[in-house]
């Protein structure tokens, strides 16, 4: 089977579900997976959603209002009688979501958050897969909830691989095309869960893992993985061939065109990666394979902004050893921090992490009873990878480097921004 993986940039509005099925009547619809994000930016709209609901009780119904204008805007253009059952449907779901909100009685964040936020993959694999079935192009909607298990850390959850494994090998050897969401599984009570933001490239590898599949392919707006994010840098190069360790590289140091989370899966596989731009579905893009030496070999550049920089010192001299270090990481664990580089020396260490979830001020509270804590928000964090001197230059240009941090492949710098 091939698995195909369309993001919110590829829905966005009714065009974009028009060439999601125009790329299915070109590359064709034979034992296809197809897994569909939210449209647009519609987690960030569920989110506000969700933070209305703590926050601000009152501002919940226009928060769900606009979430639902956005969608029936979309349907209209797609499905010009209203008589369609999928304008039904659509309400059913926005219903669901305020039954829920009206009778929840948990207090906890997360646990609501995976409630509500999961609706937007609801939404729009609803109105592609009616869509789809409209235009001729038949296929099953599938609810990945009930395929894909999980543990209860609402938010970041991990996927229980024996329960998923057993749950999606009974779709191995279909040849239907299915329709299903991203980013969601559920836990062993049945409640949605989500596998973090932009987990749906995670989604991809995990259906792919499991049903041993023979590609996996996300569409993207742009023409592949690129030595640089096209956002932040003018100048940038296709990358035609990379290896999966490349591949994790990058993703692990922050090039926002992969999940981190699903190179591991199809790696364990040899599952070969393609990414392709929707826009021009086909060029080639970028084939991501086992053992692939980086083709163009060219520097790699990957920003990551608005990081922290926290710098610990002991009060009394003492070394910053073993014993501390565990206690440091275990700390930026708690508060799900997650850690992009480290540096230490005898008796400081220094940190520079996502603060991903706004939990920084408890952690510096809890730090400063035990070490002089210095820390600077809003940094900058500069990932060259294969650099030579003129890549180098080309970032530094007179910035304020606070750390710097040197591999073999890879020179990180802390920058001021
Ligand atoms: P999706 O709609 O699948 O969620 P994203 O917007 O998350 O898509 O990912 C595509 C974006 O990733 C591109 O528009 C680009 O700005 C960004 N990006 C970051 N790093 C890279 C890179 N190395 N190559 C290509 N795109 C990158
Ligand atoms: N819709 C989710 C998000 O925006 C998951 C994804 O798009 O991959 O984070
Ligand atoms: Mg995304």
């Amino acid at each position: 089977m091939r698995i195909y993986k369309f993001g919110g940039a590829s829905v966005k509005d009714a065009e974009g579900v028009r060439n999601l099925a125009r790329v299915l009547q070109a590359t064709g619809t034979d034992k296809t997976f197809l897994v569909v994000s939210a449209m647009g930016k519609m987690t960030n709209a569920m989110e506000a959603v969700v933070d209305a609901y703590f926050d601000e009780k009152d501002a919940v119904t226009a928060a769900l209002e606009s979430v639902e204008a956005f969608h029936l805007e979309i349907l209209r253009e797609l499905f010009p009688s209203e008589s369609h059952p999928v304008y039904l449907k659509l309400k059913a779901l926005f219903n669901e979501v305020r039954g829920f909100l009206a009778w929840n009685k948990s207090p906890k964040y997360a646990f609501v958050y995976d409630q509500v936020v999961g609706y937007g993959e609801l939404l729009s694999t609803l109105i592609i897969s009616e869509y789809l079935n409209q235009e001729g192009i038949a296929n099953s909607l599938l609810d990945i909830r009930r395929y894909i298990k999980t543990d209860a850390n609402y938010r970041d959850v991990s996927v229980d691989w024996k329960k998923t494994q057993e749950a999606i090998s009974g779709l191995a050897g279909s040849r239907e095309l299915y329709v299903t969401q991203g980013f969601l599984g559920s836990d062993e009570n049945n409640f949605t869960t989500t596998l973090g933001r932009e987990g749906s490239d995670y989604t991809a590898a995990i259906i792919a893992y499991c049903l041993n599949a023979e590609s996996v392919t996300i569409w993207k707006d742009v023409p592949g993985v690129l030595n640089a994010d096209p956002r932040y840098f003018k100048e940038t190069r296709l990358l035609n061939r990379i290896s999966y360790r490349e591949a994790i590289e990058l993703a692990f140091y922050g090039a926002t065109v992969i999940h981190p989370k699903t190179l591991q899966p199809l790696q364990r596989k040899e599952i070969p990666l393609h990414v392709k731009s929707f826009i021009k579905p086909s060029d080639p893009g970028t084939q991501v394979g086992k053992g692939m030496a980086i083709e163009p070999r060219t520097p790699c550049f990957i920003l990551k902004k608005d990081q922290v920089l926290m710098k610990l010192s002991s009060l009394d001299f003492s070394f910053i050893v073993e014993d501390n270090i565990s206690e440091i990481f275990k700390l930026l664990h708690d508060y799900k921090m997650k850690v992009d580089l480290i540096q230490n020396s005898a008796i400081s260490f220094s940190v520079c992490f996502d603060n991903r979830f706004g939990r920084l001020p408890e952690l510096l509270q809890h730090l400063k009873g035990k070490y002089r804590v210095k820390h600077q928000e809003g940094v900058s964090l500069y990932t060259i990878r294969h650099f030579d001197t003129r890549a180098i230059e080309s970032i530094l240009n007179g910035g304020d480097v606070l750390l710097e941090q040197r591999g073999k492949e890879t020179v990180q710098y802390v920058i001021k921004s």
